[in-house]
């Protein structure tokens, strides 16, 4: 099963800091892996965890355009910060995966392995709503369309998924104005709140029956109307202090009537091409294949890779690659993302979570290239712009 449809009402519950210890044990016990945020290396990231007290209780990151600091903060909060350099793309879509191995055998016909699937379901703590609907894109791609990515599905096979509202959004987090956030609507088995305000204390809600089931093992108590109304307060006070803003206005009628605007040619001096915006984007989904062949042993195996529009040969095609200079493999990114990511999957390809912004080398800023665009709105086809 994945976590997803809402199976009813089921009325919120409020636990104490000590219960997110609880709630990890009680995962644990119920035979899932859980993975969530922890500090590593100067950053918030995610990995594997044994107990509550990896998580990044009294820490925070600061956020902007080519800048990440992790800092301290001045209380106790879990879950005071936005989302970090990782995303949940790489639980499920690993950087690099085996498909196959084949080994040579006496009869001559190859003997095929493949990998075995996880042998525990995945948990998921700490998804913020962005990274919600960032799987649910992914989903809609790997899943749901066509063709199913075998792999893919294996490792989301029932993930049980326990969101975090965002109190704290980052400097270059734009949800509220992508619809996707800071509060989780859906995608969910249970969703954390966390009130700083007087008690410091968590507002659960359920999003399906065994997220209602887990609930009931924890040590929680009713929620009143006034956790419910702080509840709110926090996620209504994130979406007034996003980082970023971006006027959403037909972007697909906007980009695709701009295929000329000299700004591509201004982003393009600038970008490095290196593909970090789509490495950490949590909608990305380009991989490509290596194979790998053993003379020695006679093996060969295949692996899938993450690639990224940003490579000139991710694009070539019979002696030569189609998007050869940075500006069009730029355009063809933002193009992708925000304009024909609708005609193909039916959403935007962008949830707003800004990491493209925080981890861009050089500072490059989407909602800035568009911005930009619009503000020159139509003056190429006029012959104002040059
Ligand atoms: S926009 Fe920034 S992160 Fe993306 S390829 Fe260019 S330099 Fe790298
Ligand atoms: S394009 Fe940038 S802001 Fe949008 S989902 Fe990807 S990383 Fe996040």
């Amino acid at each position: 099963m994945v976590a997803g449809a809402r199976t009813g009402e089921v009325a919120a519950r409020v636990m104490g800091p000590e219960g997110l210890g609880a709630l990890v044990e009680a995962l644990l016990e119920r035979g899932y892996r859980v993975v969530g945020p922890t500090v590593r290396d100067g950053a918030i990231v995610l990995d594997e965890l044994s107990s509550a007290d990896e998580l990044p209780q009294g820490w925070t990151a600061s956020q902007e355009a080519a800048t990440y600091r992790l800092e301290r903060r001045s209380d106790d909060a879990v879950f005071g910060w936005a989302v970090g350099p990782h995303s949940w793309k790489q639980e499920f879509l690993p950087p690099r995966t085996r498909l196959w191995r084949a080994s040579s055998t006496d009869g001559g016909v190859p003997e095929i392995e493949e990998p075995a699937p996880p042998d525990r379901p995945l948990a998921l703590l700490g998804a913020r709503s962005c990274d919600l609907h960032a799987i649910a894109i992914q989903d809609r791609v790997l899943l749901e369309g066509r063709y199913v990515e075998r792999d893919y599905a294996q490792r989301r096979e029932d993930a049980f998924v326990v969101a975090v509202n965002c109190g704290v959004p980052g400097g270059t987090c734009f949800c509220a104005s992508m619809g996707t956030g800071p509060r989780a609507g859906k995608g969910f088995d249970l969703a954390l709140t966390e009130v700083l305000e007087g008690e410091h204390r968590f507002v659960v809600e359920a999003g399906s029956e065994r997220g209602a089931e887990l609930l009931e093992a924890l040590p929680t108590r009713p929620a009143t109307d006034d956790d419910l109304a702080a509840s709110h307060a926090v996620t209504d006070d994130a979406a007034a202090r996003m980082g970023r803003r971006l006027d959403t206005t037909d972007l697909p009628g906007l980009l695709a009537r701009n295929r000329e605007h000299p700004r591509w040619a201004g982003v393009a001096d600038r970008c490095l091409t290196c593909g970090n915006c789509t490495l950490v984007c949590p909608t990305c989904f380009c991989t490509s294949v290596e194979d790998v062949n053993d003379l020695a042993d006679g093996s060969a195996e295949r692996w899938r890779v993450w690639d990224v529009c940003f490579s000139i040969d991710y694009s070539y095609l019979h002696g030569g690659s189609v998007r050869r200079s940075p500006r069009a493999r730029y355009r063809q990114w933002l193009m992708h993302k925000f304009g024909t990511w609708h005609d193909q999957f039916g959403t935007s390809g962008c949830v707003g979570c800004g990491r493209c912004i925080t981890w861009c080398p050089v500072g490059i800023d989407v909602t800035e290239e568009l911005a930009a665009i619009r503000a020159a709105d139509g003056e190429v086809d006029r012959g104002i712009a040059r």
